[in-house]
């Protein structure tokens, strides 16, 4: 057998997952920490506000990337129990579902027969699993996996402002606002670079929503320290 051509978009599956999960976690952690140097002036502040956001986001990605891919896999679960199920009690109803596949994707009906009979007589239930439910990784779905990947990736992605706001020399903001973009611009290229798409568009788009929520807080943070 050949070995399988290589295409980008299986790496662009999870490498795009954890550049997603450290785009959220510069931009929310910075945006908060943003908000609350325009509200205060204490460096103790920013930072507490920094790490609560770092843990807070990280464990608010792993929550909702856990239940999204359990009750997807339960989804999947079911689909593979009702197919196995239908093939027990009506071999050939699912006989003949499987041939009217073929037919609508093109073969001739003799042809679609034969190729309906030989996969049913290899693997029945991967033939349904593939060309009617168009599963094609069954059961791939791992959440504590999925869950750990994003709460990793949010924390790296939140590291980076908050420790560019326990190392900023003066004007923590400014630090945390330039070290974040810069950031941004730099994994919005390099994803776009990876997956083959033109860069400049990527790292131009994550840059600007970036600012502009750092610039959304910044503008709270201001109301506060002006009003109260
Ligand atoms: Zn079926």
């Amino acid at each position: 057998m050949l070995p399988p051509e290589p295409h980008r978009t299986e790496r662009i599956g999870w490498l795009r997952a954890a550049v997603l999960g450290a785009n959220d976690g510069i931009i929310s952690t910075a945006s908060l920490m943003v908000g609350v140097a325009a509200a205060s002036s204490s460096r103790r502040d920013i930072v507490v506000a920094g790490v609560a956001g770092l843990v807070a986001g990280a464990l608010s990605m792993a929550a909702g990337e856990y239940v999204s891919v359990s009750s997807q896999a339960d989804t999947e679960q079911a689909e593979l129990d009702r197919e196995r199920a239908e093939l027990a009690t009506d071999p050939g109803f699912e006989l003949e579902e499987l041939t009217n596949i073929y037919v609508g994707r093109g073969l001739r009906r003799e042809l679609a027969e034969q190729v309906a009979a030989e996969l049913t007589a290899k693997d029945a239930l991967g033939a349904h699993i593939r060309d009617e439910l168009g599963l094609s990784d069954v059961l791939s779905a791992r959440p504590v996996q999925a869950a750990l990947a994003s709460a990793a990736s949010f924390a790296v992605g939140a590291a980076l402002p908050l420790a560019a706001s326990v190392f900023a020399p003066s004007s923590a903001s400014l630090t945390i606002v330039v070290a974040s973009l810069v950031s941004l611009f730099g994994l919005g290229a390099l994803s776009a670079g990876i997956g083959g798409a033109p860069p400049i568009y990527a790292a131009v788009r994550v840059t600007f929503w970036g600012a502009l929520a750092m610039a959304t807080t910044a503008a709270v943070g201001w109301m506060f320290r002006v009003a109260v």
